[in-house]
């Protein structure tokens, strides 16, 4: 579980990001955070990996405040997948993939075998393993980029927009086949985009979110459609 208390980030120019955001992502679920363009979300998401620091308040996972733990540790139990992907130019499908289990010891062949068997995962065939990402549609490439921030098989995933620079029909398509692949791997996921329908599509919890990271609401799907 992850617990915002009373987090707040005020950027050193003043700009406040994020005011007083309290709220808990539980586990085996996905937390969505929605709202307008600047209302933080992607702020919240990069407090969790330690890649922007709070100017208040505290983060934990599983109850422990993730100050106490070096960040190289924290970062290698969290995935994260963003909005382009952001996949390694020069290597192909297989080696993007495989990065982390690389980087963690595994040896070429069973960091390939790995990669293989997170592309099927991911409903890409395996025929592209040694494309390199140029060569792929957008679609394809936010599959990659999911399958590659699942390799090192993190409790956590951390989803910064991944299906919103995709067109329409691929973007349903990715949202239906994530949520098959939820429950199979069952991550606690914080998953941000600025479309609520994709937010109560996909999300177990929505924490809807105003100008100035103000939390607005946070409920489950069916009780935001009440509204
Ligand atoms: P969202 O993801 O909801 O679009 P962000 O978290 O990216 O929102 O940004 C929240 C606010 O903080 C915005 O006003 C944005 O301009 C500002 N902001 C983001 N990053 C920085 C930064 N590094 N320095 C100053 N202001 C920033
Ligand atoms: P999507 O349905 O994901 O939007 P596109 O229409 O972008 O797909 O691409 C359709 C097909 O064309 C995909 O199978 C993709 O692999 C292939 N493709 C797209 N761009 C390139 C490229 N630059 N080189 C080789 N194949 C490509």
């Amino acid at each position: 579980m992850i617990t915002f208390e009373n987090v707040s980030k005020r950027y050193p120019d003043g700009t406040e990001a994020v005011a007083g955001l309290s709220l808990e992502a539980p586990d085996a679920a996905i937390t969505v955070l929605v709202g307008p363009s600047g209302c933080g979300k992607t702020t919240t998401l990069r407090m969790t990996n330690r890649l922007v620091e709070p100017s208040g308040g505290r983060i934990l996972v599983d109850g422990a405040d993730i100050r106490e733990r070096p960040v190289a540790q924290l970062r290698r139990g969290i995935g994260y997948v963003i909005q382009h992907a952001g996949l390694f130019p020069h290597r192909t499908v297989a080696e993007n993939i495989a990065t982390v289990p690389r980087l963690l010891g595994k040896d070429r062949r069973a960091a390939r075998k790995r990669s293989l068997e997170l592309m099927e995962l991911v409903g890409l065939e395996t025929v592209l393993a040694d494309r390199y990402p140029h060569q792929l549609s957008g679609g394809q490439q936010q599959r990659v980029g999911v399958a590659r921030a699942l390799a090192a098989d993190p409790a956590i995933l951390l989803m910064d927009e991944p299906f919103s620079a995709v067109d329409p029909i691929v973007r349903k398509s990715l949202q239906e086949q994530f949520l098959q692949i939820q429950a199979e791997v069952g991550k606690t996921i914080l998953f941000v985009t600025h479309d609520i329908d994709e937010a109560i599509r996909i999300g177990d919890r929505i924490a809807v979110l105003r100008e100035g990271g103000h939390l607005a609401q946070f409920a489950a799907p069916r009780e935001l459609l009440e509204k």
